[in-house]
């Protein structure tokens, strides 16, 4: 069933993207298929819920939308394009039989949602140290904790 390989290759084809951008999870993944394309749905979302198992958490759970493309065609004859429901259909301007498919063949991850471990807008790496008390890994640790500057308390808010 070669649905099977193009989950696996939806999946190749995200995750780097994904774990580029910090992703903890990818919960959704969003498809243009062509319905000219042999694709079986039902054998695609099949085939993704078992790739979704083997590549673990990152995966779990994570939905397929798919958007389906009509065919598109062009006539070789006067140009005129079209989008159109069956196969060699005759072209609607001329009537020419001689109809090319331009579109309804493709399969396009149109977009994919991620989640990432944090939810708070991202910030720049971690260029300073923080004097937030963890040394990760302190073997040796550098210096003693530096004495943190406080900020004064008193002179905050007045309550009414
Ligand atoms: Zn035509």
């Amino acid at each position: 069933m070669h649905e099977y390989s193009i989950a696996e290759g939806i999946a190749d084809s995200i995750l780097p993207a994904a774990f580029d951008n910090g992703a903890t999870r990818v919960s959704v993944v969003r498809l243009r298929i062509g319905e000219m394309s042999d694709i079986v749905r039902d054998a695609l979302d099949f085939a993704w819920g078992v790739v979704c198992e083997e590549r673990g958490d990152v995966l779990a759970g994570c939905r397929l939308e798919v958007e389906s493309v009509s065919p598109h065609f062009v006539c070789m004859d006067c140009g005129n394009e079209y989008d159109a429901d069956r196969l060699h259909p005759r072209c609607p301007s001329c009537g020419s039989g001689k109809t090319l498919l331009t579109k309804g063949r493709e399969l396009e991850i149109a977009s994919f949602d991620i989640e990432t471990e944090t939810d708070d807008e991202p910030d720049a790496p971690d260029d300073e140290p923080d004097d937030s008390g963890e040394d990760p890994g302190g073997a040796h640790g550098p210096r003693g904790r530096a004495p943190r500057p406080r900020p004064e308390p008193g002179a905050s808010s007045q309550a009414n």
